[in-house]
């Protein structure tokens, strides 16, 4: 094989080639089925083994509804079946990893997948307005992302962030993540024992367990809009894409290889409790020596019920 071709199928003679899913059921398996079969190809391209003989990766579109209506001129109909908050990294091409084309995702990109007002907004009127088709709420954050490197910097080494030459805008979004940052630091502390910031690959660990606390407490903030909007329908997702195997899972070990059991979109948190539960999960899967020991499967993120009475919402999840 000497060229990889990466297709966008349009057939206007079959408008129907792709149906949307369902339910949000359907919508997460949708999206995970299209990142396993994504990562294979980007593992197979990599190797240069193609499995069964199919050198190529093709995301069937509705022409139809994505600008080639019959008639010229018409307009055609907005219909995504998942709402995606990503990170800007440009290492993270969000319909491309999740296997999906034209008109299927509305992604909301932002530094770090931080949820500020703005961004807040643009899922409030997905929900509003496009609440027909959308199934699913997604956070998406990734390994090694800048914005959370960035705050970890901070956080390890103040002096810097102090300095004129950072805009009080790009502080603003920096310190949106320390929340982050900290809960994955007694994670570590925790696991590792008390000298654990002196361990080596500290930094690292940090910014991993960082990246999925973060998505993990956007989740949690945005099912509180969702289902404060009455949307009891739209289930609210998160994951992080591992820009080494190109895939998405819920923790995620940098490190490991691929695995298609390992892709996984977890349910958005219900409890603040599940951050720390999360952070000493992935204190423990960063702790391992040896890369090679990883453990081919990873178990999904912990859920703690609630306690009856137990307040959650008014929680900062920033
Ligand atoms: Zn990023």
């Amino acid at each position: 094989m000497n060229t990889i071709d990466y297709i966008y199928r349009f057939d206007p003679e079959k408008p129907s080639a792709k149906p949307p899913p369902r339910d949000e059921e359907a919508a997460r398996r949708v999206l995970e089925d299209g990142n396993r079969l994504f990562s294979q190809w980007m593992e197979s391209c990599r190797t240069r083994t193609p499995s069964r003989g199919e050198p190529r990766y093709i995301v069937s579109c509705n022409g139809l509804e994505v600008g080639m209506p019959r008639t010229y001129g018409e307009m055609p109909r907005q219909s995504p079946f998942a709402v995606v908050v990503g990170c800007s990294d440009a290492r993270v091409p969000t319909e491309m990893l999740f296997g999906q084309g034209f008109n299927d995702l509305f992604v909301i990109r932002v530094a770090g997948n931080v949820m500020g007002d703005v961004c807040q907004a643009s899922v409030d009127f997905a929900l509003a307005n496009l609440s027909e088709s959308v199934r699913v709420v997604v956070v998406l954050g990734h390994s090694g992302c800048g914005a959370v490197t960035a705050a970890v910097d901070a956080y390890l080494r103040p002096l810097k962030f102090w300095s004129k030459t950072v805009t009080p805008m790009l502080r603003s979004l920096t310190q949106s993540l320390f929340v982050a940052v900290r809960e994955a630091a007694n994670g570590l502390k925790e696991v590792w024992g008390h000298d654990a910031a002196d361990a080596p690959g500290y930094r690292e660990a940090l910014i991993e367990s960082a990246v999925c606390i973060n998505a993990a407490q956007a989740a949690f903030g945005l099912r509180q809009e969702v289902e404060g909007t009455g949307k009891w329908e739209v289930e609210v997702l998160y994951g992080v894409h591992n820009i080494r195997n190109h895939q998405v899972c819920m923790p995620v070990d940098p490190s490991a290889p691929r695995c298609d059991e390992n892709v996984r979109l977890a349910s958005a948190p219900s409890n603040p409790k599940e951050f720390h539960a999360l952070a000493v999960q992935m204190a423990r899967i960063l702790k391992r020596d040896d890369p090679c020991l990883a453990p081919k499967t990873i178990a999904p993120p912990v859920e703690v019920a609630p306690v009856p009475g137990e307040a959650v919402s008014g929680t900062r999840v920033q």
